[in-house]
């Protein structure tokens, strides 16, 4: 089943914005598309809101997730949650208060993840995405080791425009986790 769980979504898009984004899921053959809007505590409650409504009122399978920066003040409520970190070494001690979220675009943005933090990752049911924007054959070796840990492991694009869905997807298929894992124990139940 073909999904994409980075999908950006520009939440002050214009009024045509949602037929293109059913068009090229079609198009791109996509089944399940995961949107994330960059969180901030300055977004209105009613904005959020605003976002989840149009996630559900497409007529695609889709869920609305959030990429958040700092782990610690969030809002609940969403489908999903990838962790944007920059410029910091994650530890078990960064990871121990999290559980059920992903850990986006790993070794990106000066990033990087302690070897460490890969046991609370298994305990917590951390995810650790492969990014197709942020992918490099170096981290092959990296995303063998954490797979036969159990870790599960999402796919996402990164797209910020709806023709870039899935980008990715078919190259880098033998690294992530399938739909359904990543449904079992990254989305949240409803
Ligand atoms: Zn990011
Ligand atoms: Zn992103």
């Amino acid at each position: 089943m073909k999904y994409d769980m980075h999908v950006h979504i520009n939440i002050h898009g214009d009024e045509g914005e949602m037929e293109r984004y059913e068009y090229f899921a079609k198009m791109n053959n996509l089944e399940v598309i995961g949107f994330v809007i960059h969180y901030n505590p300055k977004i209105s409650r009613k904005e959020l809101r605003d976002y989840r409504d149009f996630v559900e009122s497409l007529n695609i399978r889709a869920y609305a997730g959030l990429e958040i920066y700092h782990p610690s003040r969030y809002p609940g409520g969403f489908d999903f949650y990838l962790l944007h970190f920059s410029n910091v070494v994650v530890d078990a001690e960064l990871l121990s208060s999290l559980r059920d979220v992903v850990i986006a675009h790993p070794f990106a943005y000066g990033m990087s993840i302690d070897a460490s933090s890969l046991p609370i990752m298994v305990k917590n049911n951390i995810g650790v995405e492969c990014n197709s924007a942020h992918f490099a054959s170096s981290l092959r070796k990296f995303y063998t080791d954490i797979k036969r840990e159990g870790i599960c492991i999402p796919f996402g694009s990164d797209a910020h425009t709806p023709e870039e869905m899935g980008e990715g997807f078919e190259e880098l298929s033998s690294i992530f986790s399938p739909f359904e894992e990543v449904e079992r124990r990254i989305l949240k139940k409803r």
